[in-house]
């Protein structure tokens, strides 16, 4: 059965008010519950579970150091494409916004690694729009080696591909693949996604578990916050990680908690997600999975990413761009979204370093699993 026939058995309408009305004790007995159940997730998402930050929070930040310690993995994310044959109208990229289109030539992607790699990082995520034909499958093929061999761990944020796509990247040596169904409710869902090929739900909704089937190792689930109610799509999110994990546990799960930006010709949040919320959200995935990685990137304000440090986040951007071309030439304005955090790589690492953690560049070797 797949997460897309679990999602449709399931009653949106009793999740949303067993939601609305949870009690403070269900909060409590959910603070001091054991990991992974369902039940205790929906109660820490509550609008209830406000008056519980600060219990939440030090139980957060005490499972979060018992597993990761004090270590902040630092990746950047690199853009191969702004490319794209979707309409989302949340997105600097969607397909009517009149930018300057590009995709990276071997030697723009040489050029780009050049100006990354010095500032230490070793972890890489690739990003494009969503253009099949001009940046499918056999470009991926080709610039994935190019890629690997400057890094020891290579992530990916591109549109959704066939199991058999995914296979051969892995082969290549893709390590990771973030793919993010931005909003687990179908209704608004189709309302964001005007045309193209991301319109499909269902496929979009299905593809961790082709990830899974090819044998990626670390799956990355995530929602646009923002575009819905946060609380449900959150909780979505949950179970659906949930069932990946019971079903696929070969592989590794991180979730990314975007807040809607503005972005070129984009839209305002239909619900705002307060900071407040944002740490509520990390406290509660963190209570609910204490394996679970969770990133937080670069649209969030310096301040906001320090003061988060230490509840539940296990990986940051820092001195990222979003466009492509964007490290050897950071004027180009073809932006995906603004950013918030402007600092630097070695900035963020001294801050990280200022505050007792320890920024981690490598934390990731293929021979480790006999791949290398
Ligand atoms: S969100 Fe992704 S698919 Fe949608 S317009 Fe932006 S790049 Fe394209």
């Amino acid at each position: 059965m797949s997460f897309l026939d679990i999602l449709s058995g399931l009653s949106r309408e009793q999740l949303r008010m067993a939601l609305y009305s949870t009690s403070p004790a269900q909060v409590e007995a959910a603070i001091e519950g054991e990991q992974g159940n369902l039940s205790h997730l929906l109660a820490l998402l509550s609008p209830a579970a406000e008056e519980y930050l600060e219990p939440m929070a030090q139980r957060a930040a005490a499972l979060t150091r018992q597993r990761f310690g004090h270590n902040i993995g630092l990746y950047l994310p690199l853009y191969l494409s702004n490319l794209c044959a979707n309409e989302c109208d949340y997105c600097g990229f969607t397909m009517s916004n009149k930018l300057k289109r590009k995709v990276l030539s071997h030697d723009e992607l040489a050029a780009e690694m050049a100006v990354i790699k010095p500032q230490g990082f070793d972890s890489i995520l690739l990003v494009s729009g969503e253009h099949e034909t001009k940046v499918g499958i056999d470009y991926f093929a080709e610039v994935l080696p190019l890629v690997k061999a400057e890094f020891s761990h290579v992530a990916m944020e591109v549109q959704p591909l066939s199991r058999e796509h995914y296979e051969i990247l892995v082969e290549k040596g893709l390590d990771a693949v973030m793919l993010y169904q931005e909003t687990y409710d179908p209704e608004t869902y189709r309302k964001h996604h005007l045309r193209g090929n991301k319109q499909d739900y269902g496929y979009r909704l299905e593809s961790p578990e082709r990830i899974a089937q090819a044998g990626v190792d670390k799956i990355g689930l995530g929602v646009l916050l923002g575009l819905d109610d946060w609380r449900m799509d959150a909780l979505l999110m949950g179970y659906h990680l949930d069932y990946l994990e019971r079903r696929f546990w070969r592989s590794r799960y991180s979730i990314s908690l975007p807040r809607l930006r503005p972005c070129v010709g984009g839209i305002t949040p239909k619900v705002q997600l307060t900071d407040k919320g944002l740490v509520q959200l990390i406290c509660a995935f963190r209570l609910f999975n204490e394996q679970l990685e969770i990133s937080l990137s670069t649209r969030e304000t310096p301040s906001l990413r320090d003061d988060l440090l230490g509840l539940g986040i296990t990986q940051m951007s820092a001195g990222s761009r979003t466009e492509p071309g964007g490290y050897v030439n950071p004027a180009a304005q073809l932006d995906q979204f603004e950013i918030s955090d402007e600092r630097s790589a070695a900035e963020v690492a001294s801050v990280l370093r200022s505050r007792g953690f320890t920024p981690v560049w490598k934390d990731w070797e293929a021979g480790w699993i006999g791949a290398g």
